[in-house]
């Protein structure tokens, strides 16, 4: 009997021609008591409530649901793991940092979409939190339900862009080609370009950037970027941008070593 059912697995892996036994009919799963397994609901309320005719997920779903969005939205967002503690509450007050209070509080005005400038620069040393503060808007953005924003770590964007550029149909990077990724990144509601300076600074990666903050520049739309060059080090097409102060807020942070103390 053994070598008979080993047999039918050997012939029904090579050949597809012995039919599997089939398996007992799984039990009916008993429908939701409240939505009779519909899964949407609406609310029985007067016709000029804001709710009327309006569908709502069921309690035996919403839960479930809810969680798949939050996932999705951090994944669209594309913030590492580690850095979701990057928020205003983990930040240590800075009192080695001129300005430190006020930086603080001109981030969490850009969070909450009150400062008056699309553009915001954080500039300064290794160890100066500029990446933490950043941060802190897009975790505060998270958690009070966007507008969200999408990360990224200015080398690693640039060398995914290369990667998936002129190249068919099938090579794409995370699933998305070089236009869907460069799309997701120059049309965001926000986006954070962290470590401005330290990508490798070919011709074709100085296009790109260069493309990508015209862009940003010339729609106005929000976008955090931190460095530790100087104005001057950036070259002059950026530099000259940094002075548009109707676009750009520039927070320039000095101290001593941040990273050693565990920051980020
Ligand atoms: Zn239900």
């Amino acid at each position: 009997m053994g070598n008979l059912q080993s047999l039918g697995d050997v012939l029904r892996r090579r050949f597809s021609i012995v039919p599997a036994p089939t398996d007992p009919e799984p039990p009916e799963p008993i429908p939701c008591a409240i939505c009779g397994g519909i899964e949407w609901l609406r609310r029985d309320v007067p016709l000029d409530d804001p709710a009327f005719g309006k569908a709502f997920p069921c309690s035996c779903v919403a839960a479930a649901w809810e969680e798949q969005r939050q996932a999705a939205i951090r994944a669209w967002c594309a913030l590492p793991a580690t850095m979701a503690r990057c928020t205003f509450e983990s930040l240590e007050r800075r009192q080695d940092i001129p300005g430190w209070d006020a930086a603080v509080q001109a981030c969490l005005r850009y969070a909450r979409g009150e400062s008056e400038q699309p553009i915001l620069i954080l500039m300064g040393g290794n160890g100066t939190a500029k990446s933490h503060l950043g941060l802190s808007i897009l975790n505060w953005r998270l958690a009070h339900g966007g507008p969200y924003g999408r990360y990224a770590n200015t080398a690693d964007w640039l060398d995914e862009l290369r990667a998936t550029f002129n190249k068919p149909e099938g090579y794409d990077i995370l699933g998305m080609t070089f236009d869907q990724l460069w799309e997701s990144y120059v049309k965001a509601d926000l986006v954070m370009l962290d470590d401005l300076g330290m990508q490798q600074s070919t011709p074709w990666a100085r296009e790109k950037l260069e493309q990508f903050l015209d862009h940003r520049y010339r729609e106005a739309l929000p976008t955090i970027l931190t460095t530790n060059l100087t104005r001057e080090q950036l070259g002059p097409r950026l530099e000259s941008r940094l002075r548009h102060e109707r676009l750009v807020k520039a927070i320039l942070l000095d101290g001593p070593d941040y990273r050693l103390k565990g920051g980020a």
